[in-house]
């Protein structure tokens, strides 16, 4: 156990603006008066170390979907609807209106529910604040993926509550006063032309212009001596404004403060580990399920069914070993690793497995053969610690050893020259030089897992699968076996619809 407060980190004594933050101690709902947050004041409570890095990897899975709805242009319906799925499966939030219903022993029991969501998504931000102040391009990834979890809580919240939120912070804003309303009406309506016939009844507050820079850049507000008017209607471009603005100055305060954890050797692997899952823009929450029929009973794979399955149905990194595989008869040890477990998840059993990679490497003798057959058995679980090796997630394949001269393991999307990736995707799926390009700009953002999915989309058109589509309802490449679990889904279900 350990204390969660890094007020050092957040620059000492809370300032006024901070300790406002939980006024309404009356709801029942202290210190977590409202779902809202603007995440001024750093928790202060003993949470366990696994606490620490689940609640984290948790809010990073709904940050991540966030990243990945940017990185793929899908709208603002498309992207909360994302949040709202992932949300509810990982880091749930209820308004207080939960609380209010149905019997008094319930309520308790709900408020209870509330405030141990509260606190989970309390934690879990400061520790990724943590995470994510570490450099320029993480503060500036949690920034926009933090701002538009905030947007979404907010345009999800009731009005009441956003009203009893926005009265309890204390935010810069000043009301412009009626004769200064007046005396400016022209320049008003000329930004506002659908205000002429209720002008006098609007009112307008004033902020500082570059607390609102979309309006500005949109010229969607009237701007004098600095400060920008803001119909007070526009309160949700406001709110986020001083979300973003608030984070933003933490966050800097945040790095500054970073040096002095560094003597934590308990939380900076934690860290470290949070920040690069982050920089991959993707989480993995496959856990391995059989191939089934088409009558829904699993399969059992077959030395001879690798080659053809893997061709048809696996990601490109999975593909690129076959290949290669095939042409060399020999494959180096970590990619011999990623495959062999990549393999095993996908349910080819050990027999099976000593087949195929004894026929794959045909040059060898059964002398040379016999420590890969301990190696491969190795990695099923039955020789040395006997443990059971999960088959690499993206995460790790792409964060991982890089290869060198000679190595094929890693992920095409990460590791290949743009050259090689472009052939690799012309001559292995015909992909045109318009999509190519879509799939190299994805790439060249570092975003090799939204590459991935848009070949998956391409190569599945015929099927029904649509830009947007990903592996089904939206979802991203996060491992291959998922990937290559979703492409034989897909044939099956076209097999049964035909
Ligand atoms: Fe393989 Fe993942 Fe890279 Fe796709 S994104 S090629 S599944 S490692």
């Amino acid at each position: 156990m350990f204390r969660t407060g890094v007020s050092g980190a957040e620059g000492g004594t809370p300032s006024r603006a901070q300790v406002v933050h939980h006024p309404m101690r009356g709801n029942g709902l202290a210190p977590y008066p409202y779902r809202l947050s603007m995440y001024q004041v750093p928790p202060v409570q003993d949470i366990t170390v696994e606490e620490f890095e689940q609640w984290a990897l948790d809010r990073l899975r709904v940050l991540a979907d966030i990243e990945t709805a940017a990185a793929r242009n899908q709208s603002w319906p498309e992207t909360k609807a994302a949040i709202e799925a992932r949300s509810a499966a990982h880091l749930p939030l209820h308004s207080n209106s939960v609380a209010q219903s149905g019997t008094a022993s319930g309520a308790a029991a709900k408020t209870q529910e509330l405030l141990a969501e509260r606190r989970k998504d309390h934690v879990s931000h400061f520790v990724l604040r943590l995470a994510f102040s570490r450099t320029d391009e993480l503060r500036r990834r949690f920034l926009h993926a933090e701002t538009t979890l905030f947007r979404w809580k907010w345009e999800t919240e009731h009005l009441a509550e956003r009203e009893a939120f926005l009265r309890s912070q204390d935010f810069v804003w000043r009301a412009v006063p009626a004769e200064q309303q007046q005396r400016f009406r022209e320049q008003l309506l000329a930004v506002h032309p659908r205000m002429a016939a209720t002008f006098d009844t609007e009112s307008f507050v004033q902020v500082p212009w570059h607390r609102v820079p979309d309006l500005v850049e949109k010229r969607r507000v009237f701007v004098h001596q600095g400060t920008a008017w803001i119909p007070t209607k526009e309160q949700t471009s406001l709110v986020l404004a001083e979300f973003q603005s608030g984070l933003q100055a933490q966050l800097e305060l945040t790095a500054r403060a970073l040096p002095r954890l560094d003597e934590d050797d308990r939380l900076m692997p934690v860290l470290e580990h949070l920040s690069m899952g982050s920089m991959l823009g993707a989480t993995s929450d496959y856990s391995s399920a059989s191939l089934v029929n088409t009558d829904g009973e699993a399969i059992t794979l077959t030395a001879d069914m690798v080659v053809p399955l893997v061709r048809q149905h696996a990601p490109l990194c999975m593909r690129h070993l076959q290949e290669t595989l095939s042409a060399k008869h020999h494959l180096l040890h970590q990619s011999r690793l990623q495959y062999n477990l990549f393999l095993k998840e996908l349910g080819l059993p050990v027999e099976e497995a000593l087949v195929f990679w004894r026929r794959s490497f045909s040059q060898m003798t059964d002398d040379q053969f016999k420590s890969h057959r301990y190696n491969i058995r190795h990695g099923y679980g039955l020789e040395g610690g006997r443990h059971n090796y999960p088959a690499r997630s993206c995460t790790t394949i792409i964060s991982g050893f890089p290869p060198g001269p000679q190595e094929t393991h890693g992920c095409p999307f990460r590791h290949f020259s743009q050259a090689n990736l472009s052939a690799a995707l012309s001559t292995h799926y015909h992909i045109s030089p318009a999509d190519q390009a879509e799939i190299l700009a994805s790439v060249q953002a570092g975003h090799y897992h939204v590459a991935c999915t848009r070949v998956f989309e391409l190569t599945h058109a015929a099927q029904g699968v649509r830009r947007g589509d990903g592996l089904g309802q939206g979802e991203s490449v996060s491992h291959p076996n998922r990937y290559t679990e979703a492409s034989w889904q897909r044939a099956q279900q076209a097999t049964t619809d035909a």
